[in-house]
């Protein structure tokens, strides 16, 4: 739904002036900010959601400012929404209430990185990019990588579940995180988890509080699995006629066993966009897949020419394989700068993220096609192939155009659940997505989450409106 605003009540004036006072004297001055325009640019975030100028933001530095803001919150009755990078794409980090917002971002200290047991502990704000770096200077490696490395930071990647292009060989986020350090409603603080390579005692509570979006506690330290630094990476670039031909590809990689820590995929309107950004891509091609192996030096050779056969076996337009780190890098960074690219083809742009089996990739991506014909909205789609997880975007340049787009937007929905997919692979449900959530998910299921998010939550303080819609948005 676009630029939805859940229908989530707002504290009362008393309760909001309440805050203010408190927060003051418990956390000092210099780290709460009031009035509309210090408190502004905390209303949205990368997303379309709507929010609020929020009454007051926290620039927490230490777990106790984090407890103390949250203890202020139960006590006024105002809501409060962490936030981090504030890079979600689904309006998490949005107060739509206004209230608090606590900003971890100052948190950004890497406390410990442990060669021997291969772990870290970091705070919520240390931003990914650093993270990567630091510990592949000691020839470790976290995997996750979020296109968003550069701005977003762990307690959001956390908070979300960040995936990224590498998942499908290293999983998400939330096959690294071991620990955690949590802040509930009110200010109690307790420890998850373990450091232990194994360990399964009691309920899983870390892996709950992972994709929680910011609804069930607040994370200080987090402590995370390494990897040793895998010693050789090579990536590879195959241009295709049409979107079938990629697809094939994929299919034809994935039954010759191979798992690229990449797989990346863009459709022919992507392309077009990135040309007219400057990449120069040759004319003709209609897809794109962007595939890195690693492993040693060897084993990604191996590996690199089963994929240039796979890809040929389709009748790749061209394969190229990057010969060095500079030229690896751009063309990474041409993927990254794809999404502002395409930014650029319209005045307004919606980028879904759905998952669905990856044989049922292609069938998508037709239905897709259909819909943006019979809707008459511009549509294209770019993602992470190997994992079926795409990014399906919406184009518009005239607001009139809004309900259009709203319609292909649920069709995409329903495809993508007839077609045995989910409504999300890395972004969240955030705001944006609430209204969508029962037709993935039963009456039933929808309702113990509630459940469980009344047991951390008691008075719904905690970020509101993310994740389930109230009760008017059941009827889309
Ligand atoms: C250009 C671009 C590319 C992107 N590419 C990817 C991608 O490849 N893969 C992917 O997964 N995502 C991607 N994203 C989305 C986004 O970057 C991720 O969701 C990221 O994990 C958000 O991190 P953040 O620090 O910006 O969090 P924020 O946006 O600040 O917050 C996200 C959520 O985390 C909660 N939160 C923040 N801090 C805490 C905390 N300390 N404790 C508890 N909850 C907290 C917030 O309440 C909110 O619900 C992309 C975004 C952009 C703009």
């Amino acid at each position: 739904m676009l630029a939805s605003r859940p229908e989530v009540p707002e504290p009362s004036a008393a309760a909001r002036e309440k805050a203010r006072v408190l927060l003051g004297p418990r956390l000092g001055t210099s780290k709460v900010l009031v009035g509309e325009e210090s408190c502004e640019r905390f209303a949205n975030d990368e997303s379309e959601a709507e929010g609020r100028v929020p009454d007051a933001v926290v620039l927490a530095e230490t777990a106790d400012d984090i407890a103390a803001a949250l203890a202020v919150a139960r006590e006024a009755e105002v809501p409060i929404t962490p936030r981090a990078g504030g890079s979600g794409r689904t309006g998490g980090a949005v107060p739509v209430a206004g209230g608090i917002v606590l900003l971890t971002l100052g948190m950004n200290q890497i406390k410990e990185i442990d060669r021997r047991e291969q772990l870290a502990v970091v705070g919520p704000g240390v931003i990914l990019g650093d993270l990567h770096t630091a510990v592949e200077r000691e020839n470790l490696f976290y995997p996750p990588d979020p296109n968003s490395w550069a701005a977003c930071a762990l307690g959001g990647n956390v908070a979300e579940n960040a995936g990224g292009p590498r998942a499908f060989k290293y999983g998400v986020t939330r096959e690294y995180v071991l620990g955690l350090e949590v802040l509930l409603i009110g200010g109690q603080r307790l420890w998850t988890g373990r450091r232990t390579v194994k360990g399964v005692t009691g309920y899983d509570v870390t892996a709950l509080l992972v994709g929680s979006e910011g609804t069930l506690a607040v994370f200080g330290d987090i402590t995370l699995r390494l990897l040793p630094k895998p010693p050789a990476v090579m990536t590879l670039l195959a241009l295709f006629r049409d979107v079938p031909q990629a697809v094939g590809a994929v299919a034809e990689i994935v039954a010759a066993g191979l798992v690229p820590r990449c797989l990346e995929f863009l459709d022919g309107t992507t392309l077009e966009a990135m040309r007219r950004a400057g990449n120069p891509i040759r004319e003709g091609a209609g897809s794109m897949l962007l595939i890195e192996v690693d492993g040693d030096e060897q084993a990604c050779e191996r590996q690199a020419e089963q994929i240039a056969e796979a890809c040929d076996a389709v009748g790749a337009l061209e394969v190229a394989v990057a010969q060095d780190a500079a030229q690896r890098e751009r063309l990474w960074a041409a993927r990254r700068e794809m999404s502002p690219a395409v930014r650029r083809l319209a005045k307004f742009k919606l980028a879904e993220d759905i998952v669905v089996p990856r044989q049922r990739i292609a069938e998508l991506l037709e239905r897709v096609e259909r819909a943006s014909e019979q809707h008459g909205v511009r549509t294209l789609a770019y993602g992470h192939a190997g994992d079926g997880n795409l990014h399906v975007n919406f184009l518009w340049n005239d607001p009139d155009e809004v309900p259009r787009v709203e319609q292909a937007i649920e069709r995409l929905f329903r495809d993508t659940i007839e077609l045995g997919g989910t409504l999300s692979g890395e972004h969240g449900i955030g705001v944006l997505k609430a209204p969508y959530l029962h037709l993935e998910q039963s009456e039933a299921l929808i309702s113990l989450q509630r459940d469980l998010k009344r047991v951390f939550d008691p008075q719904g303080l905690l970020n509101p409106g993310k994740i389930f819609a109230g009760p008017s948005h059941r009827a889309c």
